[in-house]
């Protein structure tokens, strides 16, 4: 069979994380790809599910919806993993509940609140990461750094487990620093995922201890609106 355009991004991002991995004397079997779905047209994602990629990321919950649920490709490929990577309102959680198996977006009381009661609800669990607003900027979601020891103090509370940290450096700054931060960050409170990285710079995350990187237009290219 012949090798599509998109499969064989696949294995040239494949093979540069192998390669980086080598280079920090890291684990690779420790470093998902989350590869981020969201504005691509389906048949993109097809070949990415025929290579045999499962995890994907996607940033609106009405529009993941339609790319796995309505399209028929969760049915289709049942062991599909979605990882939520854009910001969630209160009124989507039940959705999100029922379609994530990653929510890597919680930033507020309200929300963790809205998450649990569907978890109960639906007895679903999917991981949950909180995101970090590193950069401290106005139109990011997120909670900013300085109020992450209150979040995670009321999640604790709440019985919500919290598993990592993800963040999306500014667009002006150096990721090295940010991703820096969110390893300390996530060091001080003892949580295992650190999501981190896309396709500009992944290769910086993975010595920080990058366990997803979520890589979208390296993989197929760039997005339609
Ligand atoms: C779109 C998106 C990505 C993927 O970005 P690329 O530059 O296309 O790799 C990663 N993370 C988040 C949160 C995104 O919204």
């Amino acid at each position: 069979m012949m090798e599509t355009n998109i499969q064989n991004n696949f294995k040239e991002i494949d093979s540069k994380v192998r390669r980086t991995c080598r280079k920090w004397n890291e684990d690779p079997d420790h470093i998902e790809i989350v590869a981020v779905s969201k504005k691509q047209p389906i048949e993109r994602i097809i070949e990415a599910l025929e290579y045999g990629h499962r995890t994907f990321g996607e940033n609106i919950v009405q529009n993941a919806q339609k790319m796995w649920v309505d399209s028929g490709l969760k049915d289709r490929y049942p062991d599909v993993k979605l990882h939520l990577i854009g910001s969630l309102q209160t009124n989507k959680v039940k959705e999100a509940v029922a379609l994530f198996d990653c929510i890597e977006t919680i930033d507020r009381p309200t929300l963790v609140d809205a998450v649990l009661k569907e978890m109960k609800k639906q007895k679903k669990t999917p991981l949950c990461f909180i995101q970090v607003n590193t950069g401290e900027e106005e139109q990011k979601s997120g909670v900013v750094p300085s109020e992450l020891s209150s979040l995670l103090q009321y999640t604790e509370e709440s019985g919500l487990d919290i598993k990592g940290l993800m963040c999306i450096p500014p667009h002006n700054e150096p990721s090295g620093l940010h991703f820096a931060f969110l390893k300390k960050l996530a060091d001080e409170y003892a949580l295992e995922y650190l999501s981190m990285g896309m396709s500009h710079d992944f290769e910086k995350a993975i010595p920080l201890k990058a366990t997803h990187i979520r890589i979208g237009t390296a993989l197929f290219g760039e997005r339609t609106d």
